[in-house]
């Protein structure tokens, strides 16, 4: 989905010190991201383009972890994402297939802020034919992966069960070898 592919283009160190590194500073991943997600904009972003990104990235994290804390995002940030999708006119066509119709939305507009409505329109689409409550931030304090919890007893802990939670497996493990050695020495 867009909004949590969006939310992720801060990668952490997951595997190390959980250093962050902000790839919506690296045009390179930003051209081949709008790629994948099919985003079209006319020019380059500018600063203050890159600036507003990540202001809509912050209040996107805000309302995804008020859903992770069991709580409701705030009445202002509600406001806050109305006003970024009022810049997200679209046309709509219709299209049929095999499988069914379908209905295409193409922005109008070819400018950043047609991009963040996109991208706002994404969680809000979430947040109503979803269940916000699935919301999950990963369990390895250095990786903060945010993901939808798509499993049927919403059980999911990790962002990827093979990579963070074997991790975290070790880690504990090696936790617990270490807490026993350190009393077995004390006795
Ligand atoms: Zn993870």
């Amino acid at each position: 989905m867009l909004w949590d592919d969006f939310l992720n283009s801060v990668h952490h160190d997951w595997r190390g010190d959980g250093a962050a590194e902000d790839r919506l500073d690296d045009s390179d991943w930003l051209d081949a991201w709008m790629d994948k997600q099919q985003l079209v904009v006319d020019h380059r972003p500018t600063a203050k383009d890159i600036t507003s990104l990540k202001r809509l990235r912050a209040l996107l994290h805000r309302m995804a972890k008020s859903f992770v804390d069991n709580s409701r995002p705030a009445v202002e940030d509600i406001v806050m994402l109305n006003e970024i999708m009022a810049d997200g006119a679209v046309i709509r066509t219709l299209s049929a297939d095999d499988d069914g119709y379908r209905i295409k939305l193409s922005p109008i507009g070819k400018q950043w802020t047609n991009l963040e409505a996109e991208i706002a329109a994404s969680f809000s689409r979430m947040l109503t034919d979803n269940e916000p409550s699935r919301i999950r931030i990963c369990d390895n304090p250095n990786c903060l992966w945010v993901y939808y919890d798509d499993t049927r007893n919403r059980s999911k802990r990790y962002c990827d069960d093979k990579m963070c939670g074997n991790l975290m497996k070790v880690r504990r493990f090696r936790a617990r070898k270490k807490a026993e050695s350190s009393s077995n020495n004390t006795n």
